[in-house]
């Protein structure tokens, strides 16, 4: 992927509230046409980006460069980015179709005619399967069918890019996967660039052909959605994957780790008082309670388990009270069946674990 000309460039931007930077220092580059997911937790800072963008809040310091302009001190309307705002933020006592051709009858006065934004709003009604409903007040209708309004309004002025702010956080589990779709051909039909936020971390990595990581008002990695799974660069990225257990230890010489489950090799890393051990959950191994077992092993005792539709997670509590989860895939057979408050070992192959330095803590 060129970074020759990306439709948006984040130059060391930074946003302060008070003494706490909201923002503090992000970069970032969006292509043209592609799809971002931007992950983090509450009040990482997601929501400050994406206003930064738009132009609702001017940055402290760096630069936002859109189309190949720099655009940070200019007003909202005139960059032309559309926001899904994570409330919806419709406007009441007005009806679908007026809350989709408003926007575009104000915004550039007699540019369009009523006539020409009604026939473009009912086309962008149906694209987002509001057929039928244009008439409806929108205190009448569902929160999905108001997400559909949201975006309907932003996609008719024609942004080339749409931020979208936790698009889907308030659907329920059907409606987000249906939306999860209906963005997807969204993207394709119209060739629109989104940046996505969402606190979901398997949202964010199902939606985003790029999976950017914010943590503290910085971006601690972004990837492809594989990459930053099967290779987070830091602790906070694998703790908001939500799918490896992390161990403390130390690093007494290059090549091992020495943690709760003994002394292992793994890959090189420097020497540091100080170390994080990651291991994807589905990567552990239960066996039965096997108290000679080499290290890597772990004895602990099953608590629970969680049944996920195409996995089970379950839970096992370690001999220093901790919780260390592993997960089973449903394609790979019928899960095991583990005897509450039973003792189990946990194994893996120390080749598929990750090691985190100091340099890279944080
Ligand atoms: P997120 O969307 O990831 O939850 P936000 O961007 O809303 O995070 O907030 C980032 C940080 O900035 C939080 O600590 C939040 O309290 C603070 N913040 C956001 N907006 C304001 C504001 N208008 N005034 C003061 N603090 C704010
Ligand atoms: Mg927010």
């Amino acid at each position: 992927m060129s970074d020759a000309s990306p439709v948006l460039r984040l130059e060391g931007v930074v946003k302060r509230y008070g003494d706490v930077p909201a923002l503090d220092g992000v970069s970032l580059a969006v292509q043209g046409n592609e799809y971002v997911s931007l992950l983090g937790p509450s009040g990482s800072g997601k929501t400050t980006l994406l206003r930064v963008i738009a132009g609702f809040e001017v940055p402290d310091a760096g630069r936002v460069h859109f189309n190949g302009h720099d655009v940070t001190g200019q007003p909202p309307h005139e960059r032309g980015i559309g926001f899904v705002f994570q409330n919806f933020a419709l406007f009441p006592n007005m009806s679908v179709l007026q809350n989709v051709t408003y926007g575009l009858i104000n915004a550039d006065k007699g540019a369009v005619s009523p006539a020409e934004a009604e026939r473009r709003a009912l086309a962008m009604l149906e694209m987002v399967g509001l057929s039928g409903l244009e008439g409806r007040s929108t205190d009448q209708i569902s929160g999905g069918q108001k997400q559909r309004v949201a975006l309907a309004r932003t996609l008719v002025k024609g942004p080339k890019l749409v931020l979208l702010d936790e698009p889907l956080g308030a659907l329920d589990a059907n409606l987000r996967a249906r939306m999860r779709n209906e963005l997807r051909s969204i993207r394709q039909e119209l060739g629109v660039t989104f940046l996505h936020v969402t606190g979901s971390e398997t949202e964010a990595l199902a939606m985003g052909d790029r999976v950017a990581v914010l943590d503290r008002g910085r971006v601690l990695q972004i990837g492809a959605p594989d990459t930053v799974y099967h290779a987070p660069e830091t602790p906070n990225v694998a703790r908001f994957l939500n799918r490896y257990n992390l161990f403390a230890g130390t690093i007494p010489a290059q090549g091992q780790f020495a943690g709760p489950f003994g002394t292992v090799s793994t890959p090189p890393a420097r020497p540091a008082d100080e170390a994080l051990y990651g291991i994807r959950f589905d990567r552990m191994i239960v066996e039965p309670e096997n108290p000679a077992a080499p290290a890597p092993a772990l004895h602990a005792t099953f608590r629970a388990s969680e049944y996920l539709g195409s996995s089970v997670v379950s839970f096992f509590e370690g001999e220093d009270g901790r919780i260390v989860e592993t997960e089973h895939h449903m394609s790979m057979g019928a899960p095991p069946e583990f005897l509450t408050g039973q003792r189990y070992t946990l194994r893996w192959d120390p080749d598929h674990a990750i090691v985190f330095g100091q340099s890279a803590a944080g």
